[in-house]
């Protein structure tokens, strides 16, 4: 029973607290403190603002804006006010104080009321903005409790990290990424983290883990100079036996092969390789079946050093007609024939005659290569009038005046197709005279010289 009196009490004090400021809170005015950067370092110049929403109706504020000095001091002369409200802002102190006066019915635009600039003496400080007293423009009701509640109290200026060092806090191994912290020398507060890549392997020299043998492979390892893992493996070739002393254990034959057995100095194995058959040698042949034009003839030899009796083949010889007459006429492509009488065996006998092959005249250039299209040129045989033509491989164009040069100097104008670079200066006449070719052979000289020259300058150029 006690204990529901003292809540009813409790409940009714409550109430009659609540009820007294709910009457004069009728109002949605709110002032923000604000700075410049949120971030700073050590010396820097912030801006502290004070400004008040938009249809506030405020017609007077005195607020203040205290600050640890440990963190922040003013600069002397640096506040500014709106033209909006008649006020006044005291920098001395601290403290810094506002107090401002509006007519008629208050403020209706939102506005900054006044702003002073602080400078930072160490990072990480708070300004505090407290409302002292606050009328409504209206009716000039106290509002300060509702303000106070809409206001945005505090601004905090926290470090802005500009002095940094880098710790390694995991050094990297050959395999493994290492770890690194970079941390503000002001706050001491850990910016960010970073990974340093591993440093891989460092290959020492090879190292013979299994030596290789005469018949059998080896094994050579490479070792990391760091951390001794293996880095590479790689086989050593069998060095096969090394065969001296070697004795023949069956004699080759003429016809037959031999063998020969050596001993290796290394491990002394021994290996049997074969002796090639010598062969038969003969000293002299006898002819025991003569050749003719037509048919073969044979010959019969003994072996100086088995006397194994061998019979040879002779080829024939052929008809042997050194007068004839030409039947059949080669052409440049056709084989001709010749009839006449064999000297050797008496009778008439045709021989092939072989073809000529054609006898083509100059070149003749049908279209002219460029520096990424090829040309065309073509010849005719002087005989049977066949036409052969060529491709002129494109981009060598500059290069060929030069290389066709030479020859052009020994040939009589006139009768060349070449596109020679000169042929404007060469006479192309037909009837050509030994003097005009003379001078021709002169003009060329000169303009070779004079190619040559520029050439030699183009690459000096
Ligand atoms: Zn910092
Ligand atoms: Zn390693
Ligand atoms: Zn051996
Ligand atoms: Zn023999
Ligand atoms: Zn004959
Ligand atoms: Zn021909």
């Amino acid at each position: 029973m006690k204990r529901l009196i003292s809540l009813l009490a409790v409940l009714a004090l409550m109430c009659g607290v609540a009820a007294v400021p709910a009457a004069a809170a009728q109002t949605s005015a709110a002032l923000t403190i604000s700075t410049s950067k949120s971030a700073a370092n050590t010396g820097d110049e912030v801006t502290v603002s004070v400004s008040v929403s938009a249809g506030s109706y405020l017609g007077a504020v005195d607020c203040s804006v205290s600050f640890d000095e440990t963190y922040f001091e003013v600069v002397s002369g640096s506040e500014s006010m709106t033209s909006s409200m008649f006020g006044e802002v005291n920098l001395k102190g601290n403290p810094v104080k506002y107090s401002g006066v509006v007519l008629n019915d208050g403020l209706t635009d939102s506005l900054t009321l006044f702003s002073f600039r602080v400078r930072v003496k160490e990072t990480g400080g708070t300004l505090t903005l407290a409302i002292q007293n606050a009328l409504d423009g209206r009716n000039d009701e106290d509002v300060t409790a509702a303000v106070s509640s809409n206001s945005r109290r505090s601004a905090t200026v926290s470090c802005a990290h500009a002095y940094t060092t880098t710790t390694v806090t995991k050094p990297p191994t050959c395999t493994a990424a290492g770890q690194s912290v970079v941390t503000c020398t002001v706050c001491g507060k850990q910016v960010s983290t970073g990974t340093i890549a591993a440093k891989g392997h460092t290959a020492g020299g090879w190292t013979v883990t299994e030596p290789a043998t005469c018949e059998s492979a080896g094994t050579r390892v490479q070792k990391c100079t760091v951390c001794g893992a293996v880095v590479r493996t790689e086989s050593i070739p069998a060095a096969g036996h090394k065969l001296s002393d070697w004795k023949v254990t069956k004699e080759p034959t003429c016809t037959e092969a031999g063998t020969r057995t050596g001993t290796c100095s290394v491990c002394d194995n021994t290996a049997t390789e074969s002796v090639a058959a010598t062969g038969h040698k003969f000293s002299s042949w006898e002819v025991t079946k003569e050749p003719t034009c037509t048919e073969k003839g044979s010959r019969t030899g003994t072996c100086t050093v088995c006397g194994q009796t061998v019979t040879e083949e002779v080829a024939a010889l052929g008809h042997n007609i050194p007068e004839g007459t030409v039947t059949k006429e080669p052409t440049c492509t056709e084989a001709g024939e010749r009839t006449g009488v064999c000297t050797r065996c008496g009778k008439t006998a045709v021989e092939a005659l072989p073809a000529l092959g054609h006898t083509f005249g100059e070149w003749t250039v049908l279209r002219e290569a460029t520096a990424d299209v090829p040309g065309e040129r073509e010849r005719v045989c002087s005989v049977c009038g066949a036409k052969e033509t060529e491709e002129i491989p494109f981009g060598a164009a500059a290069e060929e005046p030069t290389e066709s040069l030479p020859a052009a100097g020994t040939t009589v104008p006139g009768e060349t197709d070449e596109p020679l670079a000169l042929s404007e200066e060469n006479p192309r006449t037909n009837g050509v005279l030994v003097g005009s070719a003379c001078i021709a052979v002169l003009l060329i000289g000169t303009a070779c010289a004079a190619l040559i020259t520029l050439r030699r300058k183009k690459r000096r150029g």
